[in-house]
């Protein structure tokens, strides 16, 4: 089941996904186009944890060693959007890139798991544009607040797919199109920290609540986009987010 958050006449509903009908089947017993509502991030989570240099192809692409232990960042709330929301270039930066990630949805309050019990609460599996501007990425010891953490660096959707849908989350294919032409692809058995170990990492010192968001990073393929581009993100068995670039406006 696909389950998606929008905005439509200024309510906030959610909803699924019916494949079949191309079309939104809301809680409020209508139907809706995908092109009439304003799609929303399909959770509203209380913490969004992500990873960085997970993909070891990812990490020698950018001359980085690979971690010894999770290394993680927070991704700021204020910096979550819904499919098709624009990605504002900020006025003067150099190097803005994409970043295709699994992102796994909370199902249940996760605190001190453990690697068999990790999975019990996963609810989902979501798609996740981690924005970067590399402009302000200058050491791998700085957390990257300024550089991942702009208003409209954090797509997230178009929906979640229930975590039993994904038989197997090690088996997806990642790929990153700009304006149709493929920049990035990964595949998720490259993941170096997988989900449960991931989970049993952060519920250690942190609790995630129903809702929160976990980012298990990015495979090889960084590039440019700048104002203009549309940057379409797949996850096999997930969907397709997709996000417009759009300049800064005073
Ligand atoms: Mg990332």
């Amino acid at each position: 089941m696909k389950h998606l958050r929008f905005e439509s006449e200024g309510r906030t509903l959610v909803g699924v996904w019916d494949e079949e009908a191309g079309r939104i089947r809301a809680e409020d017993g209508r139907s809706y186009r995908g092109e009439e509502v304003r799609w929303l991030p399909p959770v509203a989570p209380r913490t969004v944890v992500g990873c960085v240099l997970n993909y070891a192809d990812h990490a020698e692409e950018l001359g980085l060693e690979r971690p010894k232990e999770p290394t993680l960042f927070l991704k700021p709330l204020s910096s979550l959007s819904g499919h098709l929301d624009p990605i504002v270039y900020p006025k003067g930066a150099e190097y803005m890139h994409y970043e295709v990630e699994l992102a796994v949805v909370i199902g249940k309050r996760a605190r001190r798991l453990t690697p068999k019990t990790a999975m019990d609460h996963v609810g989902g599996y979501t798609i996740a544009n981690d924005v970067t501007v590399r402009d302000f990425v200058t050491n791998t010891f700085r957390p990257p607040v300024k550089a991942k953490g702009f208003d409209t660096f954090g797509p997230l959707g178009p929906w979640t797919v229930d975590r039993d849908d994904i038989p197997d989350p090690y088996d997806l294919g990642l790929r990153a199109y700009v304006n149709g032409e493929l920049r990035q692809e990964g595949h998720t058995s490259r993941l170096q920290f997988r989900i449960p170990e991931i989970l049993t990492f952060v519920t250690a010192f942190m609790t995630l609540e129903a809702g929160d968001v976990v980012l298990t990073g990015t495979p090889k393929g960084l590039s440019h986009i700048r104002p203009g581009d549309e940057v379409r993100l797949e996850i096999d068995g997930i969907g397709a987010l997709v996000n417009p670039v759009m300049e800064e406006t005073p």
